[in-house]
């Protein structure tokens, strides 16, 4: 018979991660049973888990600013990755200022926690941490995202962006850690399962081929440069999912990096490179096609049922928001975030990147589509301007009166349709946080809009389906798309007046009109049927 032997599936190593103490005195060791216990004042999870979210929204790890840096100094990268990155480095330095956080879409409150079974708190956890999100959300200028189902049909926004995604379990010891995560819609809805089999692993060619193509399929919207998460089995399609979110959150960075042939899962060095360099071969770039779709690469090889072989795929997105924590015998500590972002910006004054074509908004929107059918399809625009702002709910409000018989308002007509939803106004600026969310969930409407002489030239960001492509060869319209994930920038630069002017209710989904004034952006589709990404999101 087979001897026993317990190894645990993600074997970490001792970590490298910095973290600043932020509370003494809410820990003490308790003694009982012969054993010797870590009470936690309960208040501290609270104090931990809004300190957690609060430097998320605003800060950066290091790493990631460097990697962004490094985009601005690679001869390889082409003029549309190094303005990317020019404008996500001038992004965080206005964010980590401490009032516009760096998206706009500052993401589902995710909590992932190991406690000890010797550390008490004598509280709900869950909840005391649920407070913690829920102050971070109230007292910073965040956005509400998450709504709650009214009915199987009908939902409304929560107003605290409650509730958050809390799982904890038990570990041996006497430490309490934390992976805080504040995950965009954009940036989830990109993570992906496939149910394959042994033969995906029949070959490396068979293995790189199919990754290739997925990882194709992920395709911009979600604001790259990424750090790639792929994970290769899972004893279960839940844990291979939950793999990729916690290696695409550089959390699982400490695994083992060879096989224990023990059952325990561990990181490929040699595949993350393959996925590093197929991902820069792809040549979408950090948006706008290029070299750099990704910043980095996690490659998690895990065990599997014999008759399984999941495959889990995802992304950290340009809102890089993941933050650890921990509770020890010491203390309440969080990972120590980069709030000096603004050493970059010396290197982004000559960048030697030409100033885009200049485009009125004001004119008339026929005048509009005329300049911008003078340019082919990745021209890097500046529009100054009147944009009319609306989302999902504003678009399916205008689609109920397009199908009763209704006009679509003139304001939807006669101007360009900027798909986004802010953040909160802080006091003194014209708008919060407001960058361009996903076009592709707008695409369903696209067609009926257009025929109705609504919606002709639209902002947002990612590429879009081929039913988007056709409305614009067939209506004379145009997609264009600009910098995702560069938001407190956009609302600090470039968006000079916001006002609602419709639908109010639907709060930071209402129709507004804002004002801009030099907005970079780049025609992605044009009115004859041309694609930016033509041959790249195969
Ligand atoms: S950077 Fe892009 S994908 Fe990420 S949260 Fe912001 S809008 Fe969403």
């Amino acid at each position: 018979m087979a001897r026993f032997s317990y190894a645990p599936i993600f074997p970490l190593k001792k970590e490298t991660v910095k973290y600043r103490k932020i509370a003494d005195g809410a820990v003490r060791p308790w003694k009982a049973g012969g054993r010797t216990f870590l009470r936690v004042d309960p208040a501290a999870l609270t104090l931990l888990a809004e300190a957690a979210f609060t430097d998320a929204a605003f800060y950066f790890r290091t790493r990631h600013l460097e990697n962004l840096a490094s985009i601005l100094d690679d001869p390889g990268a082409s003029e549309n990755d190094r303005f990317v990155a020019r404008a996500l480095l001038e992004n965080a330095a206005i964010a980590a200022e401490g009032e516009l956080p760096t998206c706009q879409d500052t993401g589902t409150a995710t909590i992932v926690a190991h406690k000890g079974e010797a550390v008490l708190t004598g509280a709900d956890d869950a909840r005391r941490l649920a407070r913690g999100v829920f102050n971070a959300y109230a007292r910073h200028n965040l956005r509400y995202s998450q709504v709650a189902p009214d009915g199987m049909l009908d939902e409304e926004n929560t107003g605290t962006n409650l509730p958050p995604q809390i799982d904890i379990s038990a570990d041996p010891g006497s430490e309490y850690r934390f992976l805080f995560v504040a995950k965009g819609g954009g940036s989830s809805n990109k993570t992906s399962l496939y149910q394959e089999n042994k033969s995906l692993l029949g070959s490396e060619k068979r293995l790189a081929g199919f990754l290739d193509e997925k990882i194709r399929a992920i395709g911009v919207a979600a604001c790259p440069p990424y750090r790639l998460a792929i994970v290769i089995g899972g004893t279960s399609p839940e844990m291979t999912l939950k793999t990729v979110k916690l290696a695409s959150a550089g959390y699982l960075d400490d695994l083992a990096t060879e096989p224990t042939g023990r059952g325990q899962a561990y990181r490929d060095l040699e595949w993350e490179e393959k996925i590093l360099a197929m991902a820069r071969a792809n040549g979408l770039g950090a948006q706008f096609t290029g070299k750099y779709f990704a910043l980095e690469a996690r490659v998690i090889r895990a065990p599997r049922h014999a008759g399984s072989l999941p495959v889990g795929l995802g992304v950290s997105c340009s809102a890089d928001r993941n933050i650890k924590g921990k509770i020890t015998r010491n203390g309440v500590f969080l990972e120590q975030l980069d709030k000096n972002p603004g050493r970059f910006l010396a290197a982004l004054k000559n960048t030697g990147i030409a100033p885009g074509v200049r485009i009125d908004l004001d004119r008339p929107i026929d005048e509009v589509i005329a300049e911008l059918a003078k340019y082919p399809v990745g021209t890097r625009l500046s529009l100054d301007g009147t944009l009319v702002v609306a989302r999902d709910i504003a678009h399916a409000r205008l689609k109920e009166m397009l199908d009763a018989g209704r006009p679509m308002p003139a304001y939807f007509r006669e101007h360009p349709v900027y798909y986004a939803g802010p953040a909160k106004t802080p006091r003194g600026l014209a708008s919060g946080s407001f960058g361009p969310t996903t076009a592709q969930r707008m695409d369903g409407y696209i067609a009926d809009f257009m025929k109705a002489g609504a919606s002709r030239v639209t902002l947002a960001k990612g590429n879009r389906g081929q039913a988007v492509i056709e409305a614009c060869r067939a209506f004379n319209g145009f997609y264009l798309g600009t910098i995702g994930g560069a938001a407190a920038l956009m609302a600090k630069k470039h968006i000079i007046e916001s006002e609602v002017l419709d639908f109010e209710d639907l709060g930071m989904e209402a129709v507004r009109r804002i004002r801009v004034k030099d907005m970079p952006a780049f025609i992605i589709y044009d009115n004859k049927g041309n694609n930016l990404y033509a041959a790249l999101c195969r």
